[in-house]
């Protein structure tokens, strides 16, 4: 097996399942900061008045002038660790051929 792992195989089990998913993926983009330019995320998190940055190298989030770091789009719902969110979430209107 050529692929490396920095875990040993009896410990792979305890990594949490962090998978993203967007339910409503058509709205979005995903980006990567990738300067130390400040930029902050487009909420306050719960119990501070300021706006927190988003730090060079983090994954963030964009729908249209808007930018969430996970932990606010995770908040707010716009995305989830649900692996079966298509299941249980509401679902954009389906496309109906006319
Ligand atoms: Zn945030």
């Amino acid at each position: 097996m050529s692929e490396t792992s920095d875990l040993p195989a009896d410990e792979e089990s305890d990594v949490p399942d962090m998978r993203v998913y967007l339910p409503h993926h058509e709205e979005w983009t995903v980006h990567i900061k990738r300067t130390w330019d400040k930029q902050y995320c487009y909420n306050k998190s719960p119990g501070e008045d300021y706006f927190h940055g988003i730090l060079a190298g983090e994954l963030y989030l964009q729908r249209g002038d808007e930018k969430y770091c996970l932990q606010c789009a995770l908040r707010n719902r716009y995305v989830t660790l649900d692996r079966l969110f298509w299941q249980n979430g509401p679902r954009p209107p389906r496309k109906m051929p006319m």
